[in-house]
């Protein structure tokens, strides 16, 4: 598997990902994504939703504000309750979360802030990464959401908050969509978007990051039903990730532990992936929710939120069994479950490293690259020719620059599964070379075939 440091180099030299505001000198832990990132994360999001809504009968999409009514922050109980424990380094003062500190002890209660000689005593066994000391303050709890205020007046009555996750907009918009859609349950209300959390410790590239986008879906059921839909989720969810070519033996399913649930959940399971940085690190948690999030809104909005069930005859809170990916962590799982080196033959007769992604076709950001075998003006109309009707079905990268073997390996650099090379004989024959790029093989085709050749493999 390819490190962290290969695979940030690939996309920033690439056009993936670069840092945000680079110019400025960055903004710690912002990324931006670029010509190729931009279609490689947006083909994760349709992937997605193709998937969750629309070869489903029973989901349906919708897209909520980013913010929204202060109240559904208290009733979520996320003014509350979002909080991460953050200590402070005694020496170099930088800020971590206890929870990510090997070996942190939780500090057992009755331990009052700031006294010193306990502190040291709970923070034993931690080892602060930046300087090695091992003594911190106590574990505070510091809320991750980012507080804003709407008009010109900052005042405690204009905050608003960014979502720290999509959930929340579907969950006020139930009502809406279930009388206007008339779908009965069980069904589900699907979203992308982006969330905002202040995370204490970002890191790892765009695994964790302040801004970032999520692929979330709740899925209202009757209750009773809800430990066999949770179990179908789980099922599907990893499903999907196969679907689109992730390896099984980069993926597994992690139970939580009581003690690490959150606090609308009866059950989590999260899917893992083997990213280089850490053991495991989560892609996606796929939790039970109960009925805590529509018992909330109806208790702090004073609307009734229950469901009628006309086959039964009775009315019931629905409990909702909720998917929720990270947009960006699945886009970057993908990279690199998609990165490989391996020896391939070069023109000189020896062999050279290749480095492929072997992005699943759907997801690779440009499908095919059109490639004159020069610059030489005669094939200029045949390579116009050739290209106008394939930007009609798919995003072409247009490349008449360097050596013909160069710019082969440049596309398998970044997924591109096919090449169409146009010589001088594709001017009488009217055929050019499509090259695959997972086997390298080429075949010729008529230029007249060319939709409809690759159609049939795209
Ligand atoms: P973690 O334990 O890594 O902080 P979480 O359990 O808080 O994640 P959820 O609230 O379950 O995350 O959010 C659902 C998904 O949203 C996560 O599985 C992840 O893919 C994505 N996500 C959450 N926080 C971030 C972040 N700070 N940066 C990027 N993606 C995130």
């Amino acid at each position: 598997m390819a490190n962290m440091e290969t695979i940030v180099n690939l996309c920033k030299r690439r056009g993936f990902i670069f840092p945000s505001s680079e110019i400025y000198g960055g903004l710690r832990s912002t990324w931006d994504y670029g010509p190729l990132g931009v279609e490689l994360k947006r083909n994760v999001k349709n992937a997605w939703w193709r998937w969750m809504v629309q070869l489903r009968e029973d989901v349906v999409g919708l897209d909520a504000a980013i913010l929204m009514a202060p109240k559904t922050w208290e009733a979520s109980g996320h003014v509350e309750t979002f909080t991460d424990p953050l200590v402070e380094c005694l020496n170099c003062h930088q800020r971590f979360r206890a929870d990510h500190l090997p070996g942190f002890h939780a500090p057992q209660s009755g331990h009052e802030e700031g006294a010193d000689s306990e502190t040291v005593d709970m923070a034993r066994g931690a080892k602060c990464p930046n300087c090695g000391n091992k003594k911190f303050t106590d574990p505070r709890n510091f809320n991750l959401m980012f507080k804003t205020y709407m008009g010109p007046v900052e005042d405690a009555t204009a905050a608003v908050w960014l979502r720290p996750e999509t959930a929340q907009g579907i969950f006020v918009n139930f009502m809406s969509v279930q009388q206007t859609t008339r779908k009965k349950i069980p069904f589900g209300i699907a979203q992308v978007g982006k969330s905002f959390r202040n995370e204490i410790t970002p890191g790892n590239f765009v695994y964790r990051t302040r801004e970032f986008e999520q692929m979330e879906m709740e899925f209202f059921c009757e209750p009773g039903t809800d430990e066999k839909w949770h179990q179908y989720w789980i099922d599907e969810r990893q499903a999907w990730y196969a679907r689109y070519g992730m390896q099984a033996d980069n993926m597994r399913l992690r139970e939580h532990e009581q003690d690490e649930l959150s606090h609308y959940s009866k059950r989590t399971v999260d899917i893992e992936y083997k990213f280089p940085f850490t053991d495991w690190g989560e892609l996606e948690g796929i939790a039970n929710r109960t009925d805590f999030d529509l018992t909330q809104h109806s208790k702090f909005s004073g609307q009734d939120l229950t469901y009628f069930d006309q086959e039964k005859n009775e009315r019931y809170t629905p409990f909702v069994i909720e998917p929720a990916a990270g947009a960006d962590r699945a886009t970057l799982a993908f990279l690199i479950d998609a990165y490989h080196e391996e020896e391939a033959p070069a023109a000189s007769g020896k062999t050279e490293k290749r480095t492929v992604l072997r992005l699943h076709k759907d997801l690779a950001p440009m499908k095919v690259a059109v490639l004159p075998l020069s610059r030489n003006e005669k094939l200029v109309p045949t390579a116009r020719e050739v290209t106008t009707p394939l930007r009609e079905h798919w995003m072409i990268d247009y490349d008449d620059a360097g050596s013909i073997g160069r710019r082969y390996r440049r596309q398998d650099e970044v997924g591109t599964p096919y090449c169409v090379t146009i010589d001088f004989e594709s001017i009488d024959d009217h055929a050019v070379t499509v090259r695959d790029r997972d086997t390298m093989q080429q075949d010729r085709i008529p230029i007249s075939d060319l939709v409809s050749y690759l159609g049939e493999r795209l």
